[in-house]
């Protein structure tokens, strides 16, 4: 047949592919492969050895080999007790013969013909009985794509084999010849690297553990690269603009500090430096507030808010919940009390004013509030994402409080300064229209390497410590029959002035799921456990009306125990509250629960943490011991990138990169070997016009990987 190769190229759909019919190529797309091209950059995560291929008579229990033979005798049959397909094959060579076994695929049979030379590789088992060979991988002698080599073994994901896969890209490899190579001569030569074409060729196949390392470096260097270079044009476009410069008012940060509550950490006076230094220049600042829950970040946004306000630039304080919007209101009430500014916050859900001079909340119709910002009358705006809809209008908005940053992404902070250029007049018809200063907080311990990459954008202040005062909490995993332990404990805790949280994963029962929920736990602690003391349900299903109601009367200490969802993760601040109950703690990760942890502690009162888990998996009540044992969030994100892998906490889910560079952050030299090589060539040549390659590929990565 003259199908396939005399008219593939690399744009070739991958529905016009060999063997792909309509339901491979919806899951393919799912993974965002749509082409030749695409096929060839899905790369394997891993390989097996295969590579030692042995006489039968040499196979060793419990070691990976391949052998070749002739199928002497195969069948299929079906297990009596468990109802599956069991294929049975022996195959010989000169040396001897051995069983393979297959289950759950009978077309083996018709491919597998008896007399056929066959190749078989996989781990070699023992049943007591007889060596044999479970599940192995096979293919015609002499093809060597699934056996007697370092075979690639790609993510599992949406039912597509690593064998399809395999026999797919093998197909094409030719074509990786095809694909002119985008990095800059000068760099692959400065690090040694393999051309492009032959890296993609042995990342699939590769000959050795050293040729697979040496592809893998490239191309994970690529992705890093491109990610540097991104993130380092966006800085230089930002630094290119003009932004509002804040004097700093020593008098004005002074007395704020003096009528605190509390005296500042070092590290949150060092960030609030940092920052004034910052809003000083004629540039926006772009920086990001790293410090773990209860670090005290809103009190270090506020004095730049207070010293902004008060050079009459307009502040947009953004918080990823409308609940935690309400609070940043409310905190601002409080600690900005007597500053005579206007603050203001506007939600999906309503708005409200509170007066400088009364320092009241008071009610305002939505289009009045929304010419007040836009005549620059209101100061401070608290509010959600739906304040970076374009409808919001300011006349000087000069500085963009974003909470919880890990929410937002690069790209939505990219366009957060695209669409808000000021409204403010240009003081000369040649200026540039000033873009706000950029604050971005967030709560989530983010490794270095990481950092250096998603980052690159942002300079970072961190805060390293807690106020002092705060006791450490006390962690404990709950066995089951402790429970009532558990509830007395809670009871007197009540008694003693306190309040608590329960946290369920569900909100309504399930059928399926043996999970607590939010509603059934409700009803049996009202019912049978507490019926004397005032228990609300709270979660994300509720509307914002109720929402805001039941979290006042919690933080006015009129309810005693709040039963909640996962909503109350993130900032929820209720310094009453002593007590932390995490039901189903094994479906929440470590950064998760650290956060429901942060949601107590918050004075000076002891405070629990108590784990509730039904799950008798080993990496759960390892991870569990790791909240017990560290206190800080640093310290637990590293234990959970160990624990877990750093798929979750820190990945693709929350920042959208490729999985080989998400493997790459590994490794720190590589990292910093990119963000050199990306920074010397921003240096050089910030619009890459002498590298039309790159350019493009540049511009091709930014639309498929999304950074979120
Ligand atoms: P987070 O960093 O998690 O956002 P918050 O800003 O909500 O933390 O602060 C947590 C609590 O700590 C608040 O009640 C705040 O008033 C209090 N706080 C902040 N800074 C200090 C400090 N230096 N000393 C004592 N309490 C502080
Ligand atoms: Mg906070």
């Amino acid at each position: 047949m003259l199908h396939v190769t005399c008219f593939m190229t690399l744009n070739t759909p991958v529905s016009k592919l060999y063997k792909i019919g309509p339901a491979y190529v919806k899951k393919l797309n799912k993974l965002g492969i749509k082409t030749a091209r695409d096929l060839l950059f899905h790369f394997p995560h891993r390989y097996i050895d295969f590579s030692n291929v042995i006489p039968i008579i040499k196979v060793k229990v419990g070691e990976a080999a391949t052998v070749q033979g002739k199928i002497l005798d195969i069948g299929t049959r079906r297990t009596p007790r468990k109802k599956m397909f069991l294929t049975e094959a022996v195959i010989e060579d000169e040396s001897g013969a051995i069983k393979a076994v297959w289950f759950n695929q009978p077309f083996l049979t018709k491919t597998l013909l008896k007399g056929k030379e066959m190749s078989l590789a996989g781990k070699v088992n023992f049943d007591g009985k007889s060596v044999y060979f479970s599940n192995p991988s096979y293919e015609a002698l002499g093809r060597n794509i699934h056996t007697a080599r370092l075979v690639p073994i790609y993510p599992e994901t949406f039912g597509i084999s690593s064998r399809m896969l395999r026999f797919q890209i093998k197909r094409l490899l030719w074509l990786a010849e095809k694909i002119p190579d985008f990095l800059p001569k000068e760099i692959r030569t400065r690090q040694n690297f393999l051309e492009l074409s032959r890296a993609l060729k042995l990342i699939h196949f590769p000959s050795s553990r050293l040729q697979a390392k040496v592809a893998r470096q490239r191309l994970g260097f690529d992705e890093i690269f491109l990610i540097q270079l991104y993130v380092l044009k966006l800085r230089q476009n930002l630094k290119r603009k003009k932004a509002k410069s804040i004097a700093f008012n020593e008098k004005l940060v002074r007395s704020f500090v003096k009528k605190l509550p509390f005296q500042l950490t070092d590290s949150q006076k060092i960030a609030a430096w940092e920052i004034l230094k910052d809003i000083e220049k004629p540039t926006p600042m772009n920086r990001l507030l790293n410090g773990d829950v209860g670090s005290g970040k809103t009190v270090v946004a506020t004095i730049a808010a207070l010293e902004t306000a008060k050079a009459s630039g307009q502040v947009a304080f953004m918080a990823p919940t409308e609940v935690l919007a309400k609070q940043h209101f409310k905190t601002l009430k409080e600690l900005l009390k007597g500053a005579g500014l206007n603050i203001a916050i506007l939600t999906g859900s309503g708005q409200k004013l509170l007066g400088k001079k009364t320092n009241q909340i008071l009610q305002i119709g939505r289009q009045n509030l929304k010419s007040k910002i836009k005549s620059g009358d209101i100061d401070i705006l608290v509010g959600t994402h739906a304040l970076i809809q374009k409808d919001v209008a300011f006349k000087d908005l000069a500085l963009v409080i974003i909470d919880e940053q890990h929410r937002f992404g690069i790209e939505q902070r990219a366009e957060l300064v695209a669409a808000r250029e000021t409204d403010a007049k240009p003081k000369r018809e040649t200026d540039a229209k000033p873009v706000p200063h950029f604050l971005t907080m967030t709560a989530t311990p983010i490794p270095r390497t990481l950092a250096l990459t998603i980052y690159g954008d942002l300079d970072i202040s961190t805060l390293k410590e807690l106020p002092k005062g705060r006791i450490p909490i006390i962690t404990k995993v709950v066995a089951p029959a402790r429970r009532k332990d558990a509830y007395q404990f809670i009871k007197a805790q009540i008694e003693a002035g306190r309040q608590a949280f329960v946290i369920c994963p569900l909100v309504e029962e399930s059928e399926k799921l043996e999970v607590k929920s939010v509603g059934e736990e409700y009803q049996k602690l009202k019912e049978k456990i507490f019926p004397d003391l005032k228990i609300a349900k709270f979660h994300g299903k509720l509307s914002s009306r109720e929402k805001e109601r039941i979290m006042k009367d919690f933080k006015a200490g009129k309810t005693h125990i709040l039963v909640s969802t996962s909503v109350v993760e993130v900032g929820i601040d209720v310094p009453n509250a002593t007590v932390m109950m995490i039901e189903g703690a094994d479906r929440f990760g470590l950064a998760q629960l650290h956060q429901f942890r942060g949601r107590v502690g918050r004075s000076t009162y002891q405070s629990y943490c108590f784990l509730f888990t039904d799950s008798p998996a080993k990496k759960t009540h390892q991870r569990l011991r790791a909240l017990i044992k560290y206190g800080d969030g640093f310290t637990l994100s590293k234990k959970d990138l160990q624990i877990r892998g750093p798929g979750d906490l820190t990945g693709k889910r929350q920042w959208g990169i490729p999985d080989l560079a998400m493997a790459t952050l590994n490794d720190l030299e590589l990292v910093q070997k990119a963000r050199v090589e990306a920074q010397g060539l921003i240096k050089e040549e910030p619009e890459l016009k002498k590298y039309p390659l790159l350019r493009d590929k540049l511009k091709k990565f930014k639309q498929k990987v999304h950074l979120e």
